[in-house]
């Protein structure tokens, strides 16, 4: 392709609209341009980059049995009541005003089981794997990150239906293997970590994951253990008991609001003081009970509760429930009776300080098993840099990560809200089991650029580079034996298959070599009157700028070595 004749964009100067590398060199190198927020249009060179990661895509999930369909974005919305998703997915999903009863596909469960009911009836007709590469509609909150975040994106997302738990095990495996071969092949270092199935229910949920500072995931992770913050846990030690168990004791705190402030004007240890939040839980008041300094983690919360519908309660309701406002609730002494669960590092807890439930006062000396009825204890805070891992004790490090692709358990949740049976071998009605599994496609491009970048711009692999080869002539418009030298090359490149670029550009050896630095090709090769005239073309590999200065007779030799 000659550049010349290309529509190639690329800016010289940082854009005011981007936050993170990747965004930034996606603008820079022409790749992407905004249209909306979190919706971009991808120019040509970009869509290059878009359809290898598919073509990646498409081989893995062929090589695992998967069968490609394409379903449609515009989807009935009665099928999407039957399971409950047009509220769980509240404004995320795009809803039509001049057409009821359509909305915009966020993802597509609900319909590949809606498929599977007209058609997968018997044992016999499993296992199967769908799958398809298409686009998705979510409506997010304030995207910011590029397309890592968009409101239009294109997915792989796949599904498995299966006659038994087993069956869902090794589909689940299969689907593992294939995103480590995925992200392999695309050269992204990656990590797994265990992840929430949260209020979806389904059995075993686990995310691939980048570590980067552009991510909106954290995880927690040590040697033989990673986790999402949102289900991570730690060998923390338990508040536990002391031996002196005195008698519960009602005291003033009129200006104690807050843990912090316990701690400063009653010298009381941070972890003997009882946090208590109130949350409306599917419209039922939970009193949560915590270590004072801990944070509680809304997404163990959800999943506990099976449900998304969760939310802290309003000072007026505090006051209705527990007969106090913020800063002096507690478990002993409520106002009405409400749910009270706590976290399991307060288990047989004594010698508490938390809120008497009556404003500008606190009750000491708690015994949790004695002086309060706690229905049920869980894990609900989130871990903290540092503490012990479950595994073998090894220090916690909490990263920010990327969510590049998940593989969920699903079990019968959607077979059983439509309905979607199949008769096993002894002629019994059973729901068909789930799996489901998703890989954003921009998400991939992204990531990559993430990892693999400098100040200069970006360094494709093979694998996703948009050309393999950049062939740049040095003042070629000043030089016909140059020109005639870049056209030959350029000739024969083509002959042999190669995917090249070819800057024939009447412009200064300058732009041309920040243009292919930013742009980011695997190879360059430089053609220039000085070498020529010795008979030698230069070479330049963009991951570690090295360069070599070869014959040209050798060129091809070189170029296959490398490349094939
Ligand atoms: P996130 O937590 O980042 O919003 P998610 O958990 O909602 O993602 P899934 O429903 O698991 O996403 O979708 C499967 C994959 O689709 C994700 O792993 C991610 O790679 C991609 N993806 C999800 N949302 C977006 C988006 N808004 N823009 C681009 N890719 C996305
Ligand atoms: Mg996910």
């Amino acid at each position: 392709m000659r550049q010349s004749a290309y529509f190639l964009p690329t800016l010289k100067e940082q854009s005011a609209e981007a936050q993170i590398p990747s965004h930034q060199l996606m603008l820079r190198a022409g790749l992407v341009r905004q249209l909306a927020s979190g919706v971009f249009s991808f120019l040509p060179m970009g869509y290059r980059v878009i359809k290898k990661v598919i073509e990646i895509l498409r081989e893995e999930m062929d090589a695992i049995g998967g069968l490609e369909f394409l379903l449609p974005a515009l989807n009935p919305i009665e099928i999407w009541e039957q399971t409950g998703r047009v509220e769980a997915m509240g404004d995320v999903m795009f809803h039509l005003k001049n057409r009821d009863g359509l909305v915009l596909a966020p993802t597509h469960e609900e319909i590949i089981t809606y498929h599977a009911r007209q058609h997968v009836k018997s044992y016999r007709d499993m296992p199967m794997i769908w799958y398809q590469i298409q686009t998705k509609f979510r409506n997010e909150a304030r995207p910011k990150s590029g397309v890592l975040r968009g409101r239009q994106f294109i997915m792989k997302d796949a599904y498995s239906m299966d006659s038994s738990w087993e069956g869902l095990d090794v589909a689940y495996d299969k689907h593992y293997q294939a995103y480590c071969n995925i992200f392999e092949r695309c050269g992204i270092k990656f990590f797994v970590v265990g992840a929430s199935s949260g209020a979806m229910g389904g059995r075993q949920s686990q995310e691939f994951m980048v570590e980067s500072n552009s991510g909106e995931d954290t995880c927690a992770i040590a040697e033989g253990y990673s986790a999402n913050i949102e289900v991570a846990s730690s060998a923390i030690l338990p508040v536990g008991r002391i031996d002196e168990n005195l008698p519960i004791e009602e005291f003033a705190t009129p200006n104690a609001k807050t843990i912090d402030d316990l701690v400063e004007q009653f010298g009381i240890p941070e972890h003997r003081c009882a946090k208590s939040v109130v949350y409306i839980v599917n419209d039922e008041p939970w009193l949560i009970l915590m270590r004072g300094n801990d944070e509680l983690n809304e997404t163990k919360l959800q999943a506990i509760a099976g449900t998304n519908l969760l939310r802290p309660a309003l000072s007026d309701e505090l006051v209705e429930f527990t007969g106090a406002d913020h800063g002096s609730i507690g478990p002993v002494n409520l106002k009405k009776k409400i749910k009270v669960v706590a976290d399991n590092l307060l288990k047989g807890a004594n010698s508490m300080v938390s809120g008497a439930n009556k404003d500008g006062f606190h009750f000491k000396n708690i015994d949790l098993d004695r002086d309060c009825k706690i229905d049920e204890f869980y894990d609900l805070r989130t871990v903290i840099e540092g503490e012990p891992s479950v595994v073998n004790g090894e220090p916690l490090r909490v990263v920010k990560a990327i969510e590049l692709g998940h593989i969920f358990k699903l079990g019968t949740k959607y077979s059983d809200a439509l309905g979607a049976t199949f008769l096993d071998s002894d002629g019994k009605e059973n729901p068909i089991i789930m799996g489901s599994y998703g890989i954003g496609v921009e998400r991939v491009m992204a990531c990559f650029i993430e990892q693999n970048h400098d100040e200069k711009g970006i360094k494709w692999s093979k694998a996703l580079a948009p050309y393999h080869i950049h062939l740049i002539g040095v003042n070629q418009h000043k030089s016909d034996e140059v020109n005639a030298a870049c056209e030959e090359v350029y000739a024969k490149l083509s002959e042999l298959k190669y995917e090249v670029l070819y800057d024939d550009r009447a412009e200064t050896a300058g732009i041309k070599f920040n243009d292919a630095d930013l742009l980011g090709l695997p190879v360059q090769v430089i053609i220039g009157g000085k070498n020529l005239k010795d008979g030698n073309v230069e070479i330049k590999f963009r991951a570690s700028d090295e360069r070599e200065i070869i014959p040209l007779a050798n060129l091809y030799a070189r170029l296959e070595s490398f490349l094939k």
